[in-house]
């Protein structure tokens, strides 16, 4: 994959990787062996036909390819940048044993590119209208991909986001230089071109609850796909000191809101340039926070973690993307204390050595204190990235609405329908932080059952 040399895309947030040329992609197409029992396709969350549009690229029919994931897969620009392809499709590649996978996820986004370049999507036909009107809250993956494939059944979709801008994490979560915001707003116009009606800046269960929907405003059926971007802490001392942001805050202040491009864009975000810059946590979420601090030029960036690189649930390329932009990785480090001076603002963090136990219930070694191995680290700014729970705001205005014990949403695990019949329910705000491919899949199941639903002759409600 061309990138872009480390030592320049420090100081921008254009796209790190360039993407493949039709030279690049068909010489890697050629390296598929096109096995018969095809194993990356099980790898894969919604099942793309890998070998047959790996085929089609090896034949240089790079819109035919395009248009057969499309069949699985509704946004491939995206999920070739983002997705962790190494424990997914690729993971199951048999040249994977003795050599390098085929980079599936590479030719995915090549080939969606090329059919950006070329034309554009080709949008399916739509089936007759159906009268009937379904509502989706949240414009993350999980309720774009429902509510293109509702709209292509026939029903009137309107998507409700709370946000001024559409695209939920895709748009305030992951940056500019892994996930260019156009990539996403093109997606969104297919969307508005299938006649898909989108309300932002309504909070649902605030400005507008579920009955509400389904009574006076004459929706049929609900779909809730709000995600889980609700910030969890570590809960020790000193975590209300000034500068210590969580990952979300900070993220949706330089994505969504560019401060990067202060006093330009009318958003602040702290004073990170010659600053020691922290942030606690291994996932992506921790890896796009500090490399977004690099680009705010830092002069150090460090990324603290209790266990070893090993346990990172970060996608494999970001984290060597990080160690070529200069992050520093200071892993076995919990940390138990924030420390500030007498403003309130933070100085330090009170860390302690850890050492790696035996598995936890996930398989992961678990993290141990080591006695007597607390140290102080010098921070200007510290970023807490350790997961987020389900965002509340619909569960709290509905009581109909089970939720289990944590607050992610119940469904039947069949037909995603929630406790109140006709509401749906799919993606982060069900399973937890999950993935963009999973969100999109739990759409794309929702819709189904959805379009069951309201075809069937007694919908009860
Ligand atoms: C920083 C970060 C980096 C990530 N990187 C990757 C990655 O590289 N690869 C990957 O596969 N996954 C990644 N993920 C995870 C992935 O983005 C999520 O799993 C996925 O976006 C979940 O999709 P969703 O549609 O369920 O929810 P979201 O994308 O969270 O969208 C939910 C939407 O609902 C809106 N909403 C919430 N409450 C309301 C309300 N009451 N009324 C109206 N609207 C509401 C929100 O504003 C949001 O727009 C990352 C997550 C984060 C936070
Ligand atoms: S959607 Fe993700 S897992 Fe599936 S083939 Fe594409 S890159 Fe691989």
């Amino acid at each position: 994959m061309p990138q872009q040399d480390p030592l320049i895309r420090k100081y921008n947030f254009e796209e790190v990787n360039q993407g493949l040329l039709v030279e690049l992609a068909t010489l890697e197409a050629e390296r598929c062996l096109d096995c018969s029992s095809s194993p990356c396709i099980q790898g894969c969350p919604v099942g793309v036909k890998i070998s047959e549009f790996i085929d089609l690229v090896r034949k240089k029919e790079f819109l035919k390819a395009a248009q057969k994931i499309r069949e699985d897969n509704v946004l491939p620009a995206i999920t070739g940048r983002v997705c962790p392809q190494e424990i997914q499709c690729e993971a199951s590649c048999v040249l994977g044993k003795n050599f390098e996978p085929v980079a599936i996820g590479y030719l995915e986004r090549f080939v969606a590119d090329y059919e950006k370049n070329h034309g554009g999507v080709v949008l399916p036909q739509l089936e007759e209208p159906t009268g009937k009107k379904v509502a989706i809250i949240g414009s993350g993956p999980a309720g774009l991909s429902a509510a293109g494939d509702l709209a292509l059944k026939g029903h009137s979709v309107t998507v409700y986001e709370a946000l001024h801008e559409l695209g939920g994490v895709l748009i305030y979560g992951i940056p500019e230089f892994r996930l260019p915001k156009s990539i996403v707003e093109d997606e969104i116009n297919n969307l508005r071109r299938l006649g898909i009606q989108f309300e932002t800046d309504i909070v649902v269960g605030k400005t507008v609850c579920i009955s509400e929907l389904m009574g006076e405003e004459g929706f049929d059926a609900v779909f809730i796909a709000t995600g889980a971007g609700l910030p969890k802490f570590l809960n020790i001392p000193g975590e209300d000191l000034k500068g210590v942001y969580s990952a979300n805050e900070f993220l949706t202040r330089v994505n969504l809101l560019k401060a990067y491009l202060f006093p330009d864009y009318d958003e602040p975000v702290y004073e990170t340039e010659g600053k020691v810059v922290a942030v606690i946590g291994g996932g992506n979420t921790a890896l796009d926070a500090i490399r977004t601090a690099v680009r705010l030029k830092a002069s150090k960036s460090i990324l603290i973690y209790r266990r070893t690189m090993t346990e990172m649930p970060a996608r494999k390329e970001e984290i060597e993307h990080a160690e070529e932009e200069g992050v520093l990785f200071q892993f076995l480090t919990q940390p138990l204390e924030f420390l500030g001076d007498h403003n309130g603002v933070l100085k330090a963090i009170r860390c302690q050595r850890m050492s790696l136990g035996p598995p936890d219930s996930m398989g992961r070694k678990s993290p141990v204190p080591i006695p007597d191995s607390e140290f102080i680290q010098e921070i200007d700014l510290c970023i807490v990235a350790l997961g987020n729970g389900a965002n509340p705001m619909v569960q709290s205005s509905d009581s109909k609405l089970k939720v289990d014990p944590r607050g992610y949403i119940k469904v039947n695990e069949d037909s995603l329908q929630t406790s109140i019949p006709g509401v749906f329910a799919g993606g982060d705000v069900v399973t937890g932080g999950a993935t963009v491919i999973l969100a999109m899949g739990a759409g794309r199941r929702a819709a189904r059952s959805i379009d069951k639903y309201l075809r069937s002759p007694t919908p009860t409600r």
